[in-house]
């Protein structure tokens, strides 16, 4: 929903930016509207403010800009405000959207195979369950009765269908809801009896009720002798999930997934739930639904697994997923069979798409090609667009921006170590950081290497994420870049204390920083009496230097910081090594390296000064 900024408030000083109009005749407008994402230029073209009146403003209000920048919300009303100007937001019509946007008649629907995904802790089952169900309920006339890995399939109980998303837990299900996608029409949560509630278990409840979807629970493993069944269901109680047979409204399965003790009637309560829930589709229109999964296939290229949530699938469609198209080329059903049409709640295979989309992406069918493909375009753009905005946003300056200014009050952070006890330690001395003004929330402080998980939680509650000893690997820093978030490391917290601490007083001062130079992996090692270990490495990424800082990572892991040693190339001494080429190295009063350790080289360099924030 857009909202309706309106503002016309007088202020004495706008004369200051007014008056230096001299090359423009026509008057500033009194009233105008804008559209999200407007640039200086279009606001100054709109309004008749002079663009470098604009610019100008805002670099003494604190905020560097260029005429090509895109404007926020808060900063147009601003602008608007000092100027006298009443400005609306004008609603913008998403033409370019995926999602079913038509409601269907009544008479058009027909009722639909309910979607289920199992959720619980690891271990508890779910893959065994996954596994069982699958296995059993193929009938014999399918292909044999294999199925093939799709990221979901179907199941045939008593003559109706049931699909499962095949998804690995709730990491999958909590990227599919951070894109907005809700697939699953049933969550099953699967409590082993020997072990209980545990915190996965709640977090899966937790998924299940923000998303609204009802819940199953399907107690397992009730064939081992330490099952305890009435401590699963008093846990349950205590958190809020009470049983059918205790006058709630929960349906509870016994079962053993090893076995299959149980399943069948699991299965038949997923049927009573899905009559309830009366889930219907209308297969007569152009098919939308979800991207399950989605990879780069070597013989086939481009291959989404998609789950139709209305309509149907045709091959020859015009299809947009994400901000990828094609004309769909072949449809492959969850059993590996190549298919002419998809059904609602089916889950299929497409092959055709010019690029990977990912996981949790909308798709649609379009009338013709040429307007999937004028969709996907601007699907594109747009989402350029928004990633600048979002970085517009986020940026760690901008936080420390927003602080100085005001407007910001709470600072999150994620906190990540090598051990547990000093994620704790950090977290302790973070918190106590807060002021009056702003809080310091740590909303999750663990031991281990920067996790997706943790980039995802950074990106859903706008966190800053610190590192202690640890490093991320290329795929997160990749990641973490492309959701905009920042990632600090040190290995003195006393250091990012300060760091913190300045960011509040909305002045940073990192006059000098540490720049990373490059990573190279160990392969072997030389145990040489006179000199200690040398290890022959591959440097993988930018350059080694000579008498450069390094850090040994082990598993994501810190294990230890110093300096180079000696470099060398075929025994000679060199001053650096590429990426591409090996070398061999020794760590300064260091033996302990091993094979498949990482050594990151690294030395301080000057960078911008930042501190005249004030
Ligand atoms: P997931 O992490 O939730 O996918 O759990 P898995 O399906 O991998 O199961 C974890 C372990 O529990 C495996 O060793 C399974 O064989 C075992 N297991 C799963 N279900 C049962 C059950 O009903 N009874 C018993 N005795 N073991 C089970």
């Amino acid at each position: 929903m857009a909202n309706k900024n309106q503002h016309n408030k007088k202020n004495n000083n706008n004369k200051n930016y007014k008056g230096n109009n001299s090359k423009k005749t026509s008057t500033i407008v009194s009233e105008c509207s804008y559209s999200e994402g407007i640039t200086v230029k279009e606001l100054a073209e709109k309004t008749n403010i002079n663009a470098t009146d604009i610019v100008k403003f805002l670099f003494m209000m604190g905020k560097m800009i260029t005429l090509n920048s895109t404007l926020d919300d808060d900063t147009v009303e601003l602008i608007a405000m000092q100027y006298n100007i009443t400005i609306t937001k004008e609603e913008t019509v998403d033409s370019n959207s995926l999602e079913d946007e038509v409601v269907d008649n009544p008479e058009d629907l027909q009722p639909r195979a309910p979607i289920v995904t199992i959720m619980g802790h690891v271990d508890h089952g779910k893959t065994t369950l996954l596994d069982f169900i699958r296995k059993t309920n193929v009938t014999a006339s399918e292909f044999g009765g294999i199925t093939q890995h799709i990221g979901a399939y179907q199941t045939d109980v008593n003559g109706q269908k049931v699909t499962f998303l095949d998804t690995p837990g709730h990491e999958a299900f909590t990227a599919m809801r951070a894109r907005g996608a809700k697939m699953t029409d049933i969550v099953v949560i699967i409590v082993a009896a020997d072990d209980g509630v545990m915190p996965q278990t709640k977090e899966a409840i937790d998924h299940a009720r923000a998303a609204e979807v009802p819940i199953i629970i399907a107690i397992n493993k009730i064939d081992k002798h330490n099952a305890n069944i009435d401590k699963v269901y008093n846990d349950l109680a205590d958190y809020g999930i009470i049983p059918e047979e205790w006058g709630g409204q929960t349906m509870f399965a016994k079962i053993s997934a090893k076995s299959g003790l149980g399943v069948q009637n699991l299965l038949e309560m997923i049927l009573v739930l899905a009559e309830v829930l009366e889930l219907k589709a209308n297969p007569n229109k152009l098919a939308t639904g979800t991207v399950v999964e989605a990879k780069l296939d070597k013989g086939r290229g481009p291959v989404a697994t998609l789950l139709l949530q209305n309509g149907c699938l045709h091959t020859g469609d015009s299809l947009v997923a994400g901000c990828s198209y094609c004309r769909v080329r072949k449809i492959i059903d969850d059993k590996g069979r190549e298919v002419k049409v998809a059904y609602p709640s089916q889950p299929v295979e497409i092959i055709g798409l010019n690029s990977v989309p990912e996981a949790g992406d909308h798709f649609k069918v379009f009338e013709s090609e040429k307007r999937a493909r004028e969709v996907a375009n601007n699907r594109a753009e747009e989402k350029i667009l928004q990633e600048r905005r979002n970085s517009n946003g986020m940026s760690f300056d901008d936080i420390a921006y927003q602080i100085q200014e005001g407007n910001l009050k709470e600072i999150n952070l994620i906190i990540k170590s090598d051990v547990s006890g000093s994620a704790e330690a950090v977290k302790s001395s973070m918190e106590k950081l807060s002021n009056d003004e702003v809080k310091i929330s740590v909303i999750r402080a663990t031991a281990g290497a920067i996790s997706e998980s943790d980039i995802m939680l950074a990106s859903a509650s706008n966190a800053i994420i610190y590192g202690f000893n640890v490093r991320p690997d290329a795929k997160i820093k990749k990641l973490a870049e492309e959701n905009k978030i920042s990632i600090r490391l040190h290995n003195i917290i006393y250091k990012a204390l300060e760091e913190v601490e300045a960011m509040m007083k909305g002045m940073l001062a990192p006059v000098y920083q540490e720049v990373v130079l490059g990573q190279a992996t160990v392969r072997q090692i030389f145990k040489v009496s006179k000199i200690g270990t040398i290890a022959g490495c591959m440097v993988d990424d930018g350059v080694i230097k000579n008498g450069c800082g390094i850090r040994l990572i082990r598993d994501g892991v810190v294990v230890y910081t110093g300096k180079l040693g000696s470099l060398q190339r075929f025994k000679d001494n060199v001053k650096e090594v590429k990426a591409g080429y090996e070398c061999g190295l020794t760590i300064e009063k260091f033996n302990d390296i091993k094979e498949g350790d990482i050594i990151e080289g690294y030395e301080d360099q000057q960078v911008k000064d930042e501190t005249n924030a004030s």
